[in-house]
């Protein structure tokens, strides 16, 4: 770049430099379409700095470079608003949105029109512009004061520090912190020791009012403007015509608002919301609806405490305190052992909750869950109920650590951890806890395919103690079928010549029947044109193994270990008795990868499936797990808290699908699984 001399060439080129830089960072922060790489971007903000640094007083409060000020503040200056911050009446049920309405109605000429807004859970906040420059940032306060964070309100990208606009300016807004930011920053401060915050609504508040500027710029906080004042009064005659002029200015409105014209529109607007809630990446604790036209507004005016033309609908509370009463271990069928606190009953998304996942030992060790604690809990959706965070405040001393035990609580056998997984296992197959839905699996359609076994029959044969593992099924008399309910002679010996056949079974539908860990139907197909027996597999080594197409170092291990096991190896033995031989695949037998040339991208925390299971799912169907959304990607599986890929996956039209509808449509292709 040329030499520049004049101090006037100078401060052109500065603003010419800061105003290409905000347009990307416009781009980029606010509408998601960067149109450079981060690295160009890099570029030219070190470019600025670097002229900035050899001019320091050609500096300006508003250059994209000064997002992050100097020193730490010492407190925060109190500021009274000039338009006081109202809190919003809230409304908890349909009938009480019914009389807003209505009242509304009444007092209107013609039918009104409202704007729904997603009501988000953070932080209100006010934002005084003067001649295009930011020159405060106030939190709502009680209403008529506020906190003056502007140095820490300047670190979120996505607000503009400059505005096309003269005058004074005020623009009000909700402050969040985003859910994987929140995530990320519990995780960091369970790490230093230090209490996570319970919601993403406390770590934004708890964020806001930092001290120190730098260490809110690493926390990521974001913001959606939702109302504009110029000189006092709102500029546009309607709501929805100020929240396109904000737009224009280069704020952040939140994308999902829309017009209503009636109370059914209102209603549906609400079940849709709720629906979407659970896949965005900030929390919303219920939806405002705002009379549209400005006049009419002014018209209904406010009382004391609430305008007369806005109220909030609040969806049933998702989080609540409760409080342990013991912690429970629970085992899986693939034995995965999960702890499970019991609660004292507490109603949360509109049913009573009384147990919530602690997901695994190291989770509770990180948080310091104990029996006897007060604990936030979380139910969002269909999602088990989760607890999130230790109210300690509240602990009497008496409250016992948690510790995992060495024995499957049900059977005994030694759990086992693979090295670099939390989850601990039960690795004995006979384990009763394991042994119903093992049996389920050995008898279901894509495995042995033995016709009349339902979960009824299975729970009868248990509890008379008649089956004790799959073995056990193919000595069973028909004598002792006839003692059993809904059980006829006629009904017993089909499913005795149903067991016969079984045995016949091509290899590989055993295999998938054993419910090996990571070993669906097709993984299992692999695995027997490869070794034409059980015993042949069985005595494997890692490195044959690997030689399988679709098998890697985690299904190896899974085989060994699975085949290593005394109990896994009786049963096999037992099967061999009992005349199970099945018949090794044919030559010809082609594998059929149905997901073959798919791409699957998967995003925020499915409910119950781990990641690289679900990954592993996708291979063992001939599909490709991938880590980024493009227009090649198939689907896009979006669980809880699902960033910036499902944000993505929606502006590239990619199909979305839970886990729900991703295991149908796994099921449906002919996948087989079991989940941990
Ligand atoms: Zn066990």
């Amino acid at each position: 770049m040329t030499p520049l001399s004049d101090e006037e060439d100078v401060r052109l080129a500065l603003e010419t430099l800061r105003r290409e830089i905000r347009s990307h960072e416009y781009r980029y922060y606010v509408e998601n379409r960067p149109s450079i790489t981060d690295a160009d971007f890099d570029r030219l903000l070190k470019r600025l700095e670097e002229l900035e640094t050899r001019y320091p007083n050609l500096i300006t409060e508003d250059s994209p470079t000064q997002r992050v000020g100097g020193a730490p503040v010492e407190g925060f200056q109190t500021f009274h608003h000039k338009i006081p911050l109202l809190s919003l009446q809230n409304v908890y049920s349909l009938p009480e949105l019914q009389e807003f309405y209505n009242r509304i109605a009444k007092n209107t000429t013609s039918p009104p029109l409202f704007v729904g807004e997603l009501k988000i859970d953070g932080l209100s906040i006010s934002l005084h512009y003067r001649d295009g420059t930011l020159q405060r940032a106030v939190t709502r306060g009680d209403g008529e004061k506020g906190d003056d964070v502007t140095s820490n309100i300047r670190t979120i990208r996505s607000l503009p520090l400059h505005i096309p606009e003269g005058g004074s300016v005020e623009a009000r807004g909700e402050v969040y912190l985003p859910r994987d930011s929140f995530e990320t920053m519990n995780r960091l401060r369970e790490e230093r020791g230090e209490e996570p915050f319970a919601n993403p609504r406390n770590g934004a508040a708890g964020t806001v009012h930092l001290l120190d500027p730098r260490e809110v710029s690493n926390r990521h906080l974001e913001i959606f403007l939702y109302s504009l004042f110029f000189d006092g009064a709102e500029p546009r005659p309607s709501h929805r015509e100020n929240l396109s002029l904000l737009r224009e200015l280069g704020f952040r409105t939140n994308p999902l608002s829309r017009s209503l014209s009636s109370f059914q529109e209102m209603t549906e607007f609400i079940e849709e919301a709720g629906r979407l809630r659970d896949s965005l990446d900030y929390d919303v604790d219920g939806i405002v609806f705002k009379v549209d036209d400005i006049a009419a507004q002014k018209a209904l005016s406010s009382t004391s405490k609430f305008p007369r033309w806005a109220v909030a609908f609040k969806f049933p509370p998702e989080e609540g305190i409760s409080r342990i009463l013991s912690i429970q271990l629970q085992v899986g069928r693939t034995g995965a052992v999960t702890p499970v606190a019991n609660l004292e009953p507490l109603r949360l998304a509109g049913s009573t909750v009384s147990r919530a996942t602690l997901h695994n030992a190291e989770e509770i060790r990180r948080k310091d869950i104990r029996v006897g604690d007060w604990v936030w809990v979380v139910k969002s959706g269909d999602v088990i109920p989760k607890v999130t965070a230790v109210v300690k405040e509240r602990r009497e001393g008496n409250e016992t650590p948690f510790t995992m035990p060495d024995l499957c609580p049900i059977c005994a056998s030694p759990l086992e951890k693979p090295e670099g997984e939390v989850v601990w296992r039960c690795p004995n197959l006979s384990c009763p806890a394991r042994l119903r839905e093992s049996l389920l699996h050995f008898v279901s359609r894509d495995a042995m395919n033995i016709d009349g076994f339902g979960e009824a029959l299975v729970d009868q044969l248990l509890e008379k103690g008649m089956v004790k593992d799959p073995a056990d099924l193919y000595t069973l008399r028909l004598d002792e079928l006839e003692t059993l309910e809904r059980m006829g002679r006629k009904s017993g010996a089909k499913i005795l010549n149903a067991l016969q056949e079984s045995k016949k079974n091509p290899l590989a539908r055993l295999i998938n029947g054993l419910g090996i860990r990571l070993v669906g139907e097709v993984t299992a197909r692999d695995l027997a044109m490869r070794f034409p027996t059980l015993e042949a597999l069985s005595s494997a080594t890692q490195e044959e193994l690997l030689t399988v197409p679709e098998v890697g170092e985690k299904v190896a291990q899974s085989l060994r270990s699975f085949f290593s096991d005394p109990s896994n190896l009786t049963l096999l033995e037992k099967l061999a008795e009992v005349g199970v031989s099945p018949s090794p695949p044919e030559p010809s037998q082609q594998l059929s990868l149905p997901w073959k040339g798919m791409k699957f991208v998967f995003t925020g925390e499915l409910p119950s499936l781990e990641r690289r299971e679900a990954e592993a799912m996708v291979r063992s169907l001939g599909g490709e797990a991938t880590g980024s959304v493009s227009g090649k990607t198939s689907f896009v599986v979006a669980g809880e808290a699902a960033g910036s890929k499902l944000a993505k996956a929606l502006s590239l039209k990619v199909p979305v699908l839970s886990q729900e509808e991703f295991l149908r449509l796994f099921q449906e292709a002919g996948g087989s699984w079991e989940q941990g």
